[in-house]
């Protein structure tokens, strides 16, 4: 449970909870290890509420007010940080009692997260811009102007501009500065 840059894996993770409520909660929880994927439906449910609490705090919102959902997120987590060197690692912290259920714990967790990478650039938590799409990230690139959540919703949006554009949105002969071509896939 390292904090690198910008929430690190607590970040990855809210993110991942997010992105998989409506399909999977406890396979996310698998894929990150550390916690059991034997959620019973009612603690699914819960954490498919926390998600889109999460949520919430990916959206281009003044930021004022994503600062109370962040700190909304901390106080409803019981998030008890401390420090460990379980297992011979170097201290590190965790957020929740490793005897706490698995719900208090992802909670502590991802609020931590997203509490963190808030404080660090709260540009870097964002939401794809193409349309129809409503997958979250965190904007780990190195410039921080990721836009898409893929090269896929990248292109379609690129070449939805282009269509827009060759049906006569502007007089033929006027070109503007519009996105660049998509790069031809294989
Ligand atoms: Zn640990
Ligand atoms: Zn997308």
């Amino acid at each position: 449970m390292h904090f690198n840059p910008y929430g690190g894996r607590a970040a990855e993770l809210a993110v991942a909870l997010v992105n998989a409520a409506a399909v999977d909660t406890a396979a996310v929880l698998a894929e990150y290890g550390a916690y059991g994927s034997d959620l019973t439906e009612r603690q699914a449910a819960e954490l498919r509420d926390w998600a889109r609490r999460l949520s919430a705090v990916f959206e281009d919102a003044p930021l004022p007010h994503r600062v109370d959902l962040v700190n909304a997120l901390l106080a409803d987590s019981a998030s008890r940080p401390y420090v460990s060197c379980h297992d011979g690692r170097a201290p590190h912290l965790h957020y929740a009692d490793e005897q706490a259920g698995t719900v208090a714990r992802v909670k502590a967790f991802t609020a931590a997260g997203l509490a963190v990478a808030l404080c660090e650039d709260p540009g870097r938590l964002g939401r794809c811009e193409r349309p129809g799409c409503a997958v979250v990230f965190v904007d780990t690139s190195r410039n921080g102007r990721r836009r898409f959540c893929s090269t896929r919703c990248a292109n379609r949006w690129h070449v939805a501009g282009h269509r827009r554009r060759a049906a006569g949105d502007r007089p033929s002969g006027v070109r503007g500065a519009g996105p660049p071509r998509p790069p031809r896939s294989t």
